[in-house]
């Protein structure tokens, strides 16, 4: 009989007991193995049931047992141990409160995140893929670094789907619903026990609620609006349902909850809790971007014009832009966004149409007819990045037509590398093992000394059973996942006795797993299937393969993908030697990551903007076997695994991909497996072990979150809350200074030229050390020399013309004559040999101004 309400009867703890309350709902239980022990400990076979949740399982235990346990000396004792740990842990002074004594006190005292999904643990299913194990590790290491963030995203009644397969290999989507009482999360409420809410106007007078429900990440309070509330119309109650699932317009009402709830959210948690107010914004990828609209439309209320709303929420906003792929940028009709923005819904004092400006695509390629998230994102943000270095350049390049006129080096999106969270993705093995060689009781710092790895400390054979002992953990848990697919797929129990010989824990373990879109070619490894058949046979150096990923519900190629991997894993002949695993989530890739001796990576170069999972491979001593994109185009060094060339120019996207199959096939035989199988006299492969030291010792201190998080704490955090500050101050002068001064410069720009350009100082034949002296006369109309720099921009040229890899100078002024003309004036040294050329240009300069291209102003010669 199907229920018409269900809801968690929560746990009523003995006193003694009463810090488990505390230790299960704070989920830094998800990174620190001695809390989860804690509870393990009581019922190892019932922990193992619900599947390592604390919240379930002191559910589950009952109030007999409960009332045993507060009974049990020992246990409250270990019970309160462990409370004042944690409280150690949340208060105690870290790195974050180090730099802030040590004179960085410019450094902000509250940083929103804004992410769509957040990837914490698998207890809490808000995350479809990397975009939000990344939000999830960034939480996490701020709070181990006492980085004081606070996250905002929405609470999904569904989070996202649980994948199956159809007998035939189909992938099948169920939305089992969450019952939040059941999570590791509170609800916020008011001071008089009602739960707090946010609310926003819809088209047609409607109106949308949210109450707000708070998981507490270690120090990090982390917001989920949730919108099935009772104060919601059927309609409205539907806009959290799923992670990524309805259309355009339900993705729409959930952006808007996400940012213009979200802020009004983080109003409410100040007040409630005292916390401060934010001093900048973080943007965790587009979705979040209407947060700029709700903080524009806060500042006009106070009194500032729009401009000037703009200049102050610009300068405090930070933009991470994650995807060159253009159907990972979300673009919306216009006329849909216009709804929610006009009208009655009109914002007081923000008109729709400069909503609609700030996602127009009005520049060259643009399709005027929508709103783009993305470009939202970098005209609100006055500092962005992408992901990894070259991810960085790619972004410089695709959103170029944004600054005309500039080089795309010019383009102001920096990069910051993306990390993980070391204690999260470290298998308690090897933590132990580090631990262990370190003298310490656990492994508790983010980023453990790479010391323990010394041959002294740590031989080939205690390093190679850590490995293979990892390795025979997943073979099993291989063989229990496979078993439990099949009888989702409608065998029986009779026909699957074949399952307790899938897998050897002798077998070199190759890894492949990610969300399945097209360029991150999930069949890659298809291209010849008789010669991945005879890797997977090989009589002396046999592969074995591990394969997961969901596809997004509606990409049916991504799903043809899918399909084609199981038939062809289910073919008796291979079914041994190659799985593909349903349901890729945290759970799944913890156990997946340390059992891989090898983890495969083949996306289109440049589309995979970083990629993390390789990264977390690493930190288990895994080798990647990748192409060289994202993270892994910096750090691939030749001996931390292999780069699989890319057949980068070749347009024919079926050659192209052949060429890089045949090259990792090639790979694989010659060089992977034989170095895998390469044994000394005690069976330990030494060649394969120096990969493994020197990767754990090179890789691992760089693809740490913390160290990714104090990049943007010291790279994007404080500037932008400088920048905030100042513009700030004084009822917002400088922000109002600013955009005055914009406003004048855009108007007077039709009148800026360079008129003549005179140089001397070169002879016929120039030589190192020459200097050459320039003098430009230029037109400024209206403007005055302040208000402008002019530049020589100079370097080595190529054939066609170009200045290439150029400086910018600024030239002094030396004369003004009437009618707005002046001339300026100034030196360069020819450093170097080779083609030189140059160029004089005027941009508008202020010192509000982050970056040179910030107006999109320049006056060419
Ligand atoms: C790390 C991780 C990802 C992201 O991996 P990529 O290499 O960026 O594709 C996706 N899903 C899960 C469950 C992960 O743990």
């Amino acid at each position: 009989m199907r229920a018409i309400r269900r809801f968690t009867v929560r746990t009523v703890l003995p006193e003694p007991l009463a810090a488990l309350d505390e230790l299960s709902h704070n989920l830094r239980w998800s990174w620190h193995a001695p809390t989860r022990e804690l509870f393990a400990e009581v019922d190892p076979e019932l922990w193992a049931d619900v599947k390592g949740d604390p919240v379930a399982f002191l559910a589950a235990l009952g109030s007999e047992r409960l009332a045993a346990l507060a009974a049990d000396e020992g246990f409250v004792g270990r019970t309160r141990a462990a409370a004042a740990e944690l409280h150690r842990y949340l208060h105690d002074p870290l790195w974050y409160q180090e730099q802030r004594s040590a004179g960085g006190a410019e450094l902000p005292r509250g940083i929103a995140y804004f992410s769509p999904e957040f990837g914490i643990t698998s207890v809490l299913p808000q995350y479809s893929g990397g975009l939000g194990i990344l939000a999830g590790d960034h939480l996490k290491s701020a709070s181990d670094l006492g980085v004081p963030i606070v996250g905002v995203g929405l609470l999904y009644g569904a989070g996202y789907f649980k994948q199956s397969l159809t007998r035939d290999g189909w992938q099948l989507e169920t939305y089992p619903l969450l019952d939040p009482d059941g999570l590791p999360l509170t609800v916020l409420r008011e001071e008089d026990g009602t739960p707090a809410q946010v609310s926003l106007g819809l088209p047609g007078g409607r109106r949308l609620h949210a109450h707000i429900w708070v998981a507490a990440v270690g120090r990090v309070p982390l917001l989920l609006l949730d919108s099935n509330v009772p104060e919601n119309d059927e309609a409205a109650r539907v806009v959290t349902d799923r992670l990524y699932g309805g259309g355009g317009e339900h993705r729409l009402q959930q952006e808007l909850l996400l940012g213009v709830g979200g802020v009004r959210a983080l109003r409410v948690w100040s007040r409630l809790t005292g916390a401060p107010e934010p001093e900048v914004y973080h943007t965790n990828e587009g979705h979040a971007g209407f947060l700029g609209v709700e903080r524009i439309r806060e500042l006009v209320a106070q009194g500032l014009g729009i401009d000037d709303a703009l200049e102050a929420v610009r300068a405090a906003t930070v933009f991470t832009t994650h995807t060159p792929v253009p159907a990972g940028i979300d673009r919306f009709a216009k006329e849909l966004v216009s709804g929610y923005f006009g009208g009655d819904n009109q914002m007081d004092g923000v008109p729709v149409e400069r909503v609609l400006a700030l996602g127009a695509e009005d520049y060259e390629g643009g399709d005027p007819t929508v709103f783009n998230m993305a470009v939202m994102g970098l005209r609100l943000g006055g500092r962005a990045n992408g992901v990894s270095l070259l991810h960085g350049q790619v972004s410089r390049e695709m959103f170029e037509g944004l600054w005309p006129g500039f080089d795309a080096r010019e383009v102001p999106i920096t990069s910051v590398t993306n990390g993980v969270h070391s204690p999260t993705w470290v298998a308690p093995r090897l933590a132990r093992l580090q631990a262990e060689r370190l003298g310490l009781d656990q492994l508790t710092a983010p980023e453990a000394s790479s010391g323990w790895l010394d041959p002294g400390r740590v031989s080939d054979a205690d390093l190679w059973a850590a490995r293979a002992e990892m390795r025979g953990e997943l073979v099993a848990e291989v063989r229990r996942r496979v078993r439990k697919s099949w009888r989702e797929r409608g065998a029986s129990p009779a026909e699957l006795g074949w399952i307790d010989d899938v897998f050897s824990p002798d077998v070199l373990t190759i890894g492949f797993a990610r969300r399945v879109p097209t360029y991150k070619r999930l069949t890659l490894m298809l291209r010849d299937p008789a010669r991945l058949r005879s890797l997977l046979l090989h009589p002396e150096h046999p592969v074995q393969l591990v394969v997961a990923g969901k596809s997004h519900p509606a990409d049916e190629q991504g799903k043809r993908l899918i399909q084609q991997l199981v038939r062809f894993a289910d073919d008796p002949a291979v079914r041994h030697r190659i799985v593909f695993l349903p349901n890729y989530d945290i759970a799944m890739a913890q156990a997946l990551y340390p059992g891989c001796d090898v983890w495969l990576n083949n996306p289109l170069r440049p589309l995979e903007a970083s990629g993390t999972s390789g990264m977390k491979s690493a930190l288990n001593g895994g080798l990647n076997l990748s192409i060289e994109d994202g993270w892994w185009a910096e750090w691939y060094d030749g001996e931390n695994g292999w780069g699989i060339p890319t057949a980068d120019g070749v347009d024919d996207a079926d050659r192209r991909d052949d060429l890089e199959a045949a090259a990792l096939y090639n790979l694989i035989e010659s060089q992977v497996a034989p170095l895998f199988y390469d044994r000394t006299a005690d069976g330990v492969p030494g060649r394969w072990l120096e990969m493994v030291r020197h990767t754990l010792a090179t890789l691992g201190p760089k693809v740490q979150a913390t160290r990714m998080v104090r990049e943007y704490v010291h790279g994007l955090y404080a500037p932008a809350a400088a920048s905030g500050r100042t513009l700030g101050a004084d009822g917002f002068a400088a922000a109002r200074d600013l955009a005055a001064w914009k406003a004048r410069v855009r108007a007077g720009w039709p009148q800026v030229r360079v008129d003549h350009v005179e140089s001397a100082g070169i002879a016929d034949a120039a030589r190192v050390g020459d200097r050459l002296t320039v003098r430009a006369y230029v037109s400024l109309g209206s403007l005055t020399p302040d208000d402008v720099e002019v530049q020589i921009v100079h370097g080595r040229v190529s054939e066609a013309d170009m200045i290439e890899d150029f400086d910018a100078d600024p030239l002094a002024l030396t004369d003004s004559y009437e009618a707005g003309r002046h001339a300026f004036a100034g030196e360069v040294d020819l450093g170097s040999s080779g083609p030189f050329g140059y160029t004089v240009r005027i941009v508008p300069h202020h010192p509000g101004q982050p970056n040179v291209a910030d107006l999109g102003l320049v006056a060419n010669a």
